[in-house]
């Protein structure tokens, strides 16, 4: 198969200007109609702004000089591929990299580029302006531009938070909007209760100034007429918004009984044909969301509490979810269907498991310090949570799928969770929900925040399809969510880590397996993903398969902070493995390399470092090679063999079958024939191989 890419068509823009401005808290304020197929509401935007956002000359694009840490923190990189080679994606000097104010006139004009061109011709959606904007603005207002298609905007306001009563208990300026949104978002972490409700009632505070707007196939942009920076631009906005049928955020469509729902099923674009956001990972975020649909439906959403419906008028009901721990935008989810919980025939499933005692090679799980995350109410602070097993959960399904899934799903989910808690350490979240989703579900399951989606595929023959992906996605608590990657290129961050731990807690979930035979499944089932990654290599673009495609360029971001996903939008992308199976066969000879408790207790320091943050590949590995003793690190055939050679080799060559399957005679040769041992510690060196490197040729 011969692929030929195109950038223009294959990458997915991030156009926030985040460089400038972060949205702190979304509320969202959302009516279900499955009769005309649309969301409508309002969402109201909270942001941060100061020092740390002032516009930069575009002359500072490439370097981030020395500043205080906290200073970097919120600049510090998202994805961004800045076109070297293609000159006809986004590099052109108007591209949309550079936002900048244009007068009626000079309308954006990348789209000569053949990228708004192709994308509003793909989509079938013209950028046509909705917009009051008509007077002459003059070219200094800041504009802030939100990641956004398939929405219609109605209307975009500035919210008088001054106005709402009891306001002046917590701020110390109650006539300045600004001032008090800053101290809002600025509470500390025990206030969170005080705080989302300070939210939810400035996000029904009246408007106090329509403000100007324009959209475009792949933005939303706002300004406010006068507001020339960040720091003056309204820190509260409300946006009347509804979403269209045929937007790709959520999919309408019927479950397995015939019912009517909807639901985000990860589509390459995330959330933002469903709200406006700021879609960087950068940009992490609380929220909180009201959702009203009739009072058959079950809402479910990324929340911490499991919400219960409230009787509206006849015939509707309403559904309230929060989350205190920042994340990004993309990893908001929700499902609204006439979906019905499943709950165990005879005791309550939590009771079922807490004899469970695991070997305790696991028994240091308490790491005294602080986080290195921004300010929330955080679980592994919290001694009660640290030693929480299971954690609370409900499973969902069609009416139809009920019997299934309390035969096969539900037994499976206190063991898996316990398992994951045995090996890991805390649950970064305090709940979960697990909905089994429609049959058009595009893969076997998907994580967000305290909901899982599982294919019903999972739920035929034997525990063990169930179960595996089960453990997959409760991986993805903690890497992919709680730990997230900066850049979103570099998917083994998650995926690699969910896939070599859904071994790890299946081999322990399954009690009733011998040792011997839980390391049999592991070894099949490596076994079996050799031969994918083995056919995947042979015929898939060689580009599409590099770990951290963005190379040296990982970090940077354009000056406003918007950026590109390089193959984001590539359908070949979604069926691809490369990624998860390189980065699982990385960590499968770490883990062997180093020995279950080495590895283990090196993997529980490295969550509790990053929990709550964004990390590269550098950030892993550098921890790695420091936390490791050297004497670890070599290999007992060759001292002066590093790690990170074999490490290289695993990935690239023929290292991943080391350790379980008889290796042709030649393929050995290559392998202590490859080139001398890389420098310990020359780290760049060291990820380009393993990440950028060719990989055809070694296999072949
Ligand atoms: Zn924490």
């Amino acid at each position: 198969m011969d692929i030929k890419l195109d950038p223009s068509r294959d990458d997915l823009p991030l156009m926030a200007n985040t460089s400038h401005i972060l949205v702190k808290h979304y509320v969202l304020d959302l009516d279900v109609d499955f009769e005309s197929q649309i969301i409508e509401g309002t969402i109201v935007l909270f942001f941060e702004s100061g020092n740390k956002f002032k516009k930069q000359s575009s002359s500072t694009e490439e370097t981030y000089p020395s500043e205080s840490n906290e200073a970097c923190k919120f600049r510090t990189p998202e994805p961004c591929h800045i076109p070297v080679t293609n000159t006809r994606t986004v590099s052109s000097k108007m591209g949309y990299n550079d936002f900048v104010i244009r007068g009626k006139g000079e309308k954006d004009t990348s789209g000569k580029d053949g990228n708004h061109d192709n994308q509003e011709q793909a989509s079938g959606i013209s950028s046509s302006k909705y917009c009051c904007d008509t007077g002459d603005h003059g070219s200094e207002d800041f504009l802030l531009v939100l990641d956004c298609c398939d929405l219609s905007v109605l209307k975009v306001e500035e919210v008088d938070v001054a106005a709402v009563p009891g306001i002046e208990n917590f701020t110390r300026s109650p006539k300045l909007r600004n001032q008090i949104v800053r101290e809002l978002v600025a509470l500390p972490a025990d206030r969170w209760r005080e705080q989302l409700d300070y939210y939810a009632r400035c996000s029904q505070a009246p408007g106090c100034g329509e403000l100007l707007f324009d959209i475009d196939t792949w933005s939303l942009q706002i300004r406010k007429t006068g507001a020339q920076t960040a720091t003056d631009f309204p820190h509260a906005i409300r946006i009347r918004y509804t979403t269209k049928p045929q937007g790709r955020s959520v999919t309408w469509t019927s479950d397995q009984s015939g019912r009517p729902c909807v639901y985000t099923m990860g589509s390459p674009i995330n959330n933002r044909a469903l709200f406006p956001c700021q879609e960087p990972p950068v940009a992490m975020s609380t929220w909180q969301a009201t959702v009203r649909a009739a009072a058959s439906f079950v809402v479910l959403m990324s929340g911490e509490n499991s919400a219960k419906p409230t009787q509206l008028r006849e015939g509707y009901s309403s559904w309230h979810y929060y989350v205190t721990m920042p994340m990004p935008a993309s990893t908001f989810t929700i499902a609204v269907g006439s979906w019905t919980e499943t709950k165990p025939e005879i005791c309550s499933s939590n009771d079922l498991v807490t004899e469970r005692s695991f070997s305790p090679f696991e028994a240091d799980f308490r790491y005294v310090g602080v986080c290195g995350h921004m300010e929330y109410p955080c679980r592994f602070q919290n001694a009660s949570a640290t030693t929480q097993e299971i954690i609370p959960h409900r499973v969902f399904a069609p009416v139809c799928l009920k019997g299934a899934c309390q035969e096969t799903l539900l037994p499976l989910i206190p063991p898996c969770l316990s398992a994951a808690h045995s090996v890991l350490g805390t649950h970064p979240f305090s709940r979960l929900d697990v909905l089994i989703v429609p049959a058009n579900f595009p893969s076997l399951g998907m994580a967000s925040p305290h909901l899982v989606f599982l294919s019903q595929s999972t739920l035929t023959g034997m525990s063990q399809l169930c179960g595996t992906r089960l453990c997959h996605e409760i991986a993805h608590a903690w890497f992919g969510l709680a730990i997230g990657a900066r850049d979103w290129t570099e998917e083994w961050l998650s995926e690699g880590f969910a896939t070599h731990l859904e071994d790890v807690f299946w081999a322990k979930a399954q009690q009733q397996l011998a040792p011997d035979e839980a390391q049999e499944q592991q070894e099949l089932r490596a076994c079996l993903r050799w031969r994918r990654l083995q056919d995947e290599v042979r015929n898939s673009p060689e580009d599409m398969q590099v770990l951290r495609p963005n190379k040296e360029k990982t970090g940077h971001v354009s000056d406003s902070g918007s950026s590109v996903i390089k193959h984001g939008l590539n359908p070949e992308k979604v069926f691809m493995q490369v990624h998860y199976l390189k980065g699982y066969f990385l960590l499968r000879f770490l883990a062997k390399r180093l020995g279950d408790d080495t590895y283990f207790s090196f993997l529980r320091k490295f969550v509790h470092t990053f929990h709550g943050q964004l990390i590269l590949s550098q950030d892993f590995l550098q921890m790695l090679l420091e936390s490791i003793p050297e004497e670890r690190r070599r290999t007992s055939q060759d001292t002066n063999t590093a790690i990170f050679v074999e490490a290289t080799k695993c990935i690239f060559s023929f290292g991943g079958l080391l350790s379980f399957h008889p290796l042709p005679n030649k393929v050995m040769e290559f392998i202590w024939m490859a080139p001398s041992p890389l420098a310990l510690g020359d780290l760049d060196f060291i990820i380009a191989n393993i990440f950028c490197g060719p990989t055809k040729r070694l296999l072949l």
